[in-house]
């Protein structure tokens, strides 16, 4: 682990080389730094669905319809998959050659290219999340009346929990449907042929806005079979 920000320049190409095998690098000498960097996905949604529901039931509190509360949560996962997009592309594959630079970018993404198939390294560690939910709470206040911000919260950590857990199912699932068995081919795409395209993970949209879709061959092989 010490050694990743030594790296220097060489970090970066080091880190997208994936070494495909279920066992993870060990992060801390530390056992208790070492447990807080591994989480197994069904914790994601045992704790923060309950905390979806509660930002939900505030807003209802406050006098809004469920049809109302409804609308929101769409709306807020919908910022969410912009948050996605946005997040991954340019801050998880941030270049980095300093010491700490390449340390923490190697925590926060470098790890799960290196390590595409450790799953306890691929879901956002909880603690973290709660951490990042307060900036979000004031990104979004900024926006929404004091009533609409919990649920509009809701919906994005809604957002979240469905990106993550997806996220682990194209890793680990065998999907059977069209939709799922192309999502993963869209995202396996990205670890291990171009890193630089297809930063959507629960859907290609915004790489279609923004143009980072990966090259149509890609995309006509997955169509041909
Ligand atoms: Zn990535
Ligand atoms: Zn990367
Ligand atoms: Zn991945």
């Amino acid at each position: 682990m010490k050694m990743v920000g030594h790296l220097g320049e060489d970090y970066q190409e080091w880190v997208h080389q994936p070494i495909v095998s279920k066992e993870g690098p060990r992060f801390f000498e530390s056992d208790f730094w070492e447990f807080l960097t591994r989480t197994a996905w069904w914790a994601i949604p045992s704790i923060w669905l309950p905390v979806v529901c509660w930002f939900i039931s505030m807003s209802y509190r406050m006098g809004h319809t469920p049809s109302e509360l409804f609308l929101m949560v769409v709306f807020g996962v919908f910022v969410w998959t912009l948050l996605e997009y946005t997040l991954h592309r340019f801050l998880f594959h941030i270049k980095t050659k300093s010491y700490w630079g390449n340390t923490l970018h190697y925590l926060l993404h470098g790890c799960h290219h290196k390590h595409p198939m450790d799953s306890l390294r691929l879901v956002f560690p909880p603690a973290a999340t709660a951490i990042l939910l307060f900036p979000f709470w004031n990104l979004i206040k900024l926006f929404a009346t004091p009533s609409t911000t919990p649920c509009l919260v809701g919906g994005g950590l809604l957002g979240y929990v469905m990106y993550d857990v997806t996220h682990h199912y194209l890793h680990h699932g065998q999907p059977s449907g069209e939709t799922a068995r192309n999502l993963k081919k869209y995202h396996l795409n990205h670890h291990f042929r171009i890193q630089t395209l297809g930063f959507g993970i629960t859907s290609s949209l915004w790489d279609k806005v923004f143009g980072t879709l990966p090259p149509p061959s890609k995309v006509a092989e997955k169509r041909r079979r």
